[in-house]
């Protein structure tokens, strides 16, 4: 079983064989040692917590994505202390700073990555900036083994479940 990727994330068989790869050595490509190595954008700023790195590959319609990464690999955001939550929020208010963005969303990949649509078993959050009229709908795939359609993914609740 992988550990540190999700081939059924994949979007290719190249990507695919990469990641395996990838697994077999034991590098993950989030933890900041291998992001030279690994990923063509460099890191552009290391705080205590995170570093901020440009995503290598820019969700269409956003005009800026970046990447928000523990220094640490850990899965979860509760392995953090508070202090890299104070920190996350300044990473974000000093990248609405830079950009000037209409909006900005974040997604956070945290836990269980075949649930919360990453392909990496290493925290992060992604930062998008919108301006008018996108060129297309910027869409953020979670729950990575639901339905196909997002809006079809409401199942019924198991017996005794609050929904
Ligand atoms: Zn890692």
């Amino acid at each position: 079983m992988s550990e540190l990727y999700d081939l059924e994330a994949a979007r290719s068989p190249e990507q695919r064989a990469y990641m395996a790869g990838l697994e077999a050595r034991g590098v993950c490509i989030f933890c900041p040692e291998h992001v030279a190595a690994e990923q063509r954008l460099p890191i552009e700023h290391t705080g205590e917590h995170w570093y901020v790195k440009r995503n290598d590959y820019p969700y269409p319609g956003t005009v800026a994505h970046y990447l928000i990464v523990p220094l640490r690999h850990v899965v979860t955001f509760d392995e953090l202390p508070d202090a890299a939550g104070a920190e996350l929020w300044a990473i974000r208010r000093a990248l609405k700073a830079e950009l000037s963005p209409l909006a900005a969303a974040t997604v956070e990949r945290s836990g269980d990555m075949r649930l919360n649509g990453g392909s990496v078993a290493h925290l992060h959050t992604h930062f998008v900036a919108l301006a008018p009229a996108p060129a297309e709908t910027v869409r953020f795939r979670v729950s990575a083994r639901g339905a196909p359609d997002s809006t079809a993914c409401a199942r019924p609740a198991r017996p005794g479940t609050p929904r």
